[in-house]
C-alpha cells in the first residue's frame, strides 16, 4: 500500500460506514460522531494548517482511541487531496497525492506488550507511518515530547486520540495550546464527543486489524505492569446474576463489515506467547472480548 492508496481506502471504509443502515441507536450516534470530527478536521484544523505541510504530527500508540483517529484522519486527508484537485486548473492526471508517509510521533517509555508493539510495527507499514519512537530513558511524557519538537522542529501541532471519557479529558477541546509545564503545541483533538460504543462500532465496521489484547478482555491498554484485562467481561454473571452487558453489540457492523471475511469473526493481531503468559499469570478466568463492555465509566478498569 502508498500511503495515498490506504487513504483513499479509509475514505472508502468511513463512507461506508456512513451509508449503513440506522439498524441500533450505535449506528446513527456513531455517524454522528464521525461527521462532527469530518467537520473539525476539514473546517477547523485543514483550514488552518495544511496537513501536506508536515506542520502536523499524529501521536499513536497502537491503542483503538487512535486507530479510529488515524481512520478518519487518513479519510479526511484523502477528501482534502481530492477537493484541491477539484478547485485546480489542471486535470487530475497533474496531481499526485503529495506525501509518502505520515509524520507519526511513538512515546515508548514503559514496559510495553509485544502484542502491541506487533500492531504498532504491522500498522507502521500498512498505513504508511513514518514513527520517531522515542528513546526509552524519557524521564516524562513532557520530555519525550520536547525531544520529538527538538527533533522536528516544523510541527506546530499534534493530532490526539483522547475522548471526554478519558481522565483529564472532560474539559478539552478541539484546538487548544498545550498547558504550561508542556512543550508548546497546538493539541488537535477531534475525537473527544466519541463514546466507548462508537469506537467499538467503527472499529468492527472497519475490518482493520485492532491489537489482539482486546480480543483477550483487555478495554484500555497501558504498560505491561500496568494493565490487566477488563474484571467487568469475566466470563461469570456480575453480582445481580446477569449477563447484561456481556453481549456483542456490534452484530450489525461485524455482518456488513467492509471488510467481507471479518464477517466472520472481528479481526484482532496475534497474541505473543509471553503475552499469553503474563496474563494467564494475572488471571485463571476467561474474559469476554473487550468490545462486549460499552460503559464508558468501567473502560479504565483494567488500569491498576
Ligand atoms: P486505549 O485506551 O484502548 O489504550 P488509546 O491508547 O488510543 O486507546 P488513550 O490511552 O486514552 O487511548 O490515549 C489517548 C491518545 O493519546 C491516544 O489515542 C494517542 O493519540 C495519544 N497517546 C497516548 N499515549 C501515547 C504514547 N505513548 N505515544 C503517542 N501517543 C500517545
Amino acid at each position: 500500500m502508498t500511503l495515498s492508496s490506504i487513504a483513499e481506502h479509509c475514505f472508502n471504509v468511513t463512507r461506508g460506514y456512513l451509508s449503513l443502515p440506522d439498524e441500533t441507536a450505535f449506528i446513527s450516534e456513531t455517524k454522528e460522531a464521525i461527521n462532527l470530527t469530518r467537520h473539525q478536521l476539514m473546517e477547523i484544523v485543514f483550514k488552518h494548517w495544511d496537513p501536506f505541510s508536515k506542520q502536523i504530527s499524529f501521536s499513536f500508540n497502537g491503542g483503538k482511541d487512535c486507530q479510529v483517529l488515524l481512520i478518519i484522519y487518513l479519510s479526511c486527508l484523502w477528501e482534502f487531496f481530492m477537493q484541491s484537485i477539484t478547485n485546480s486548473e489542471f486535470p487530475a492526471q497533474y496531481h499526485r497525492f503529495p506525501f509518502e508517509t505520515l509524520p507519526t510521533v511513538y512515546i515508548n517509555r514503559e514496559e510495553t506488550f509485544e502484542t502491541l508493539e506487533s500492531l504498532i510495527e504491522s500498522t507502521r507499514i500498512r498505513y504508511c507511518l513514518s514513527i520517531y519512537e522515542s528513546p526509552r530513558n524519557q524521564s516524562t511524557m513532557q520530555a519525550a515530547f520536547s525531544d520529538y519538537l527538538a527533533k522536528h522542529s516544523e510541527t506546530t501541532a499534534i493530532v490526539i486520540g483522547i475522548r471526554h471519557t478519558d481522565p483529564f479529558g472532560e474539559d478539552l477541546e478541539c484546538v487548544q495550546e498545550t498547558d504550561s509545564d508542556w512543550p508548546k503545541f497546538m493539541r488537535i483533538q477531534p475525537l473527544l464527543h466519541w463514546k466507548l460504543a462508537n469506537v467499538w462500532s467503527f472499529l468492527i465496521y472497519s475490518g482493520e486489524e485492532i491489537c489482539g489484547l482486546y480480543g483477550l478482555g483487555f478495554t484500555s491498554i497501558g504498560s505491561v505492569n500496568s494493565t490487566i484485562p477488563n474484571p467487568y467481561l469475566k466470563e461469570s454473571p456480575d453480582h445481580y446474576g446477569s449477563f447484561t452487558h456481556k453481549v456483542n453489540h456490534f452484530k450489525t457492523e461485524q455482518n456488513m463489515s467492509y471488510n467481507e471475511s471479518q464477517r466472520e469473526g472481528i479481526k484482532v493481531s496475534s497474541v505473543s506467547a509471553k503475552d499469553l503468559e503474563v496474563v494467564r499469570s494475572k488471571e485463571d478466568t476467561k474474559f469476554f472480548p473487550g468490545w462486549y463492555l460499552i460503559d464508558d465509566a468501567l473502560e479504565r478498569k483494567g488500569r491498576i
